[in-house]
């Protein structure tokens, strides 16, 4: 199944280009290496890859640079590796387009769970209609026809806003939205200010769902970056 998948890892980094590659390549996977920007670029799409991995310090072309490009023809989900005091970056790598990051120094586990999160995201992709008029995640269940939500067949009651942050999540689900994206398309309004006004929601969200702060179930929270909804397989 996996031999199906081509991944291409743009690192310039050979030690880690080469740990990725060997990794990905044990687990069946078809790579594609290349080591700077503009070969991501053509790499994409000479190779169409299923899946990028994009480092964000290329030596010639920036990494948020690569994925505006990319993203002009091709919506190929995009994980962005990025060195841990980077979260300015990740978060306009995010904004950009791309659809999830990686922290250096990464785990090999860590790097597989992403990649097989990403293909189980592919998968729901392209089964789910752009017209699906429900979403089933675990127990949740969204009918967006009637504005219903319901948890383990129970009706929850969500205000407006609520109803608009949670159908945002679910459309969106194993991608990380940042804030900023995500004030933007609720509330529609510049973001600097709304930041408080999205924790206090996300938190009556998360309570209604069930969730409490040590236990997240359905919405992960990336700290200084966003918020992502998670598959319940
Ligand atoms: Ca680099």
């Amino acid at each position: 199944m996996s031999s199906d998948i081509k991944i291409l890892v743009a690192e310039d980094d050979r030690a880690v280009s080469n740990l990725i590659s060997t990794s990905l390549k044990a687990a069946g996977y078809r790579i594609i290496t290349v080591y700077n920007g503009n070969e991501a670029v053509t790499g994409t799409a000479s190779h169409s890859p299923d899946i990028i991995l994009l480092d964000l310090g290329l030596p010639d072309i920036d990494g948020i640079e690569v994925i505006k490009k990319i993203r002009g023809w091709t919506e190929t989900p995009i994980i962005v590796i990025s060195a841990r005091t980077d979260d300015p970056d990740k978060i306009e790598a995010l904004d950009a387009g791309a659809d999830d990051y990686l922290t250096k120094p990464f785990s090999v586990d860590e790097l597989m769970a992403r990649i097989r999160a990403t293909l189980r995201r592919l998968v729901h992709l392209r089964n789910a209609a752009a017209s699906d008029s429900v979403y089933e995640n675990g127990p949740l269940r969204i009918d967006y026809s009637s504005g219903c939500v319901y948890l383990s067949g129970e009706e929850v009651h969500l205000t407006a806003l609520e109803y608009k942050l949670l159908s945002l999540l679910a459309r969106n689900t194993g991608k990380v939205l940042t804030h900023r994206y995500i004030i933007q398309n609720v509330w529609g309004s510049a973001w600097e200010s709304d930041l408080g006004t999205l924790r206090v929601f996300m938190a009556s969200l998360r309570k209604k769902l069930g969730e409490n702060d040590g236990a997240p179930r359905f919405i992960a929270t990336h700290i200084g970056i966003g918020y992502r909804m998670m598959r319940i397989d």
